[in-house]
């Protein structure tokens, strides 16, 4: 097999957090070495370049930013292809894995798989389950109930009880979900709801253990609210996501059951004028009370509350709010991969790994323009043509 020789780059570490100049080689989709003096077949000069991990964006919604705005009008392909320049636009900025945390159906991950379109891989939550009048229950009062994509293909979202609520686990397990998304609380754009509580702790403990039984990699609770976060820790999910108003009593429950947040900074930093009651300054609190409480923490951008293109401002967020350059580098590599259970493949730079590196110009940590410091982006051992 031809071995690919990475030459002369300054190489980052998730565990200490530091550089050292090293070689990397790869072959075929794996890192096969590491350190000074390798070589190989074909050479790339890395040369005043840092080499990272591959990103991971643990919750995304790679085919609503089109769609969002006008769900009803557009025909049914319309929101898988969506995704296509979404898809490329991420690997780009060298994002090679994410997990949907709803909006994509498994037509995109095997597009994806076969080669069709380019883009990172993909884990797949198809659809934000609730209880009725939640925020995946769409009804209007003079329609009734609306079929949000209008496509019979995608399962019903909506149920009560924990019988329901593990029917509605195996119906989007039969879509071919990898992760159970539910929401717990209302949301900061609708402004309304972000402290309930939605679902009861019969039906939280119903979802986490029937995604178990099904074999799936877990429940990623949407969660503004203190309550509803210590409730989903509380249930055994696996991650709460955004934890905007987290308290001492959320984040002891969340250490305390090895609950992960992902707190989608971008939803409340990115554009603060909009962001209500007070996000904009408990968003990050949150984040810090967490992490010094011992929650682990994984990056995830929650977009397109911004636009795709701006997806490693949430790394910069993340480093402001209390984890520090190298930090929320591993948050948004290792640790993410630790989240999504995937560490065994991917996530950092070392033998045996999968070959989903970035290289970008200059070798310092800083994080407030990642986006323009992408140098060439290789997924699965090949250099992708978008970067
Ligand atoms: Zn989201």
């Amino acid at each position: 097999m031809k071995r690919l020789l990475l030459t002369g780059a300054s190489v980052f570490d998730v565990h200490s957090g530091r550089v050292a100049a090293a070689d990397v080689t790869v072959e075929g989709d794996r890192i096969t070495g590491v350190g000074p003096g390798l070589d190989g077949d074909e050479a790339v000069d890395c040369a005043g370049g840092l080499l990272l991990p591959g990103f991971i964006d643990c919750h995304t919604h790679v085919c609503l930013a089109q769609t969002m705005r006008e769900p009803f009008r557009l025909p049914r392909s319309a929101r898988p292809l969506s995704a296509v320049p979404v898809l490329r636009t991420l690997l780009g900025l060298g994002i090679t894995t994410v997990r949907d945390a709803w909006g994509a159906d498994a037509g995109v991950r095997i597009a994806v798989e076969r080669g069709w379109i380019e883009g990172p891989d993909i884990f797949l939550s198809i659809r934000q389950v609730c209880t009725t009048g939640g925020l995946g229950d769409h009804w209007g009062a003079r329609t009734g109930p609306v079929d949000f994509f209008g496509d019979p293909s995608l399962p019903d979202p909506v149920f009560d009880g924990p019988d329901a609520a593990r029917a509605t686990v195996r119906r989007m397990v039969r879509a071919g979900a990898d992760w159970i998304k539910v929401t717990a609380t209302g949301s900061l754009v609708a402004g309304r709801g972000v402290h309930d509580v939605q679902l009861t702790d019969a039906e939280l403990t119903a979802l986490v253990d029937e995604a178990a039984r099904q074999g799936r990699r877990g429940v990623m609770v949407h969660a503004h609210g203190a309550r509803a976060a210590e409730a989903a820790a509380r249930a055994g999910a696996r991650s709460v996501e955004h934890g905007t108003f987290l308290d001492e009593s959320a984040v002891a429950a969340m250490a305390e059951a090895g609950t992960w947040l992902v707190p989608t900074l971008s939803c409340s930093q990115s554009v603060p004028a909009e962001a209500p009651d007070g996000a904009a300054e408990a968003h990050p609190r949150s984040v810090r009370m967490a992490v010094e409480a011992g929650v682990p923490v994984a990056m995830g951008t929650d977009n397109p509350v911004r636009p795709h293109t701006e997806a490693l401002r949430e790394i910069h967020h993340l480093a402001e709010a209390g984890l520090g350059e190298a930090g929320a580098l591993r948050a948004a590599t290792l640790d993410a991969a630790r989240l999504l259970g995937v560490d065994g493949d991917r996530g950092e730079i070392a033998e045996g790994k999968r070959a989903d590196l970035v290289l970008l110009t200059g070798t310092d940590l800083r994080l407030d323009a990642l986006n323009t410091r992408i140098r060439t982006v290789w997924h699965n051992g090949r250099r992708t043509t978008t970067a």
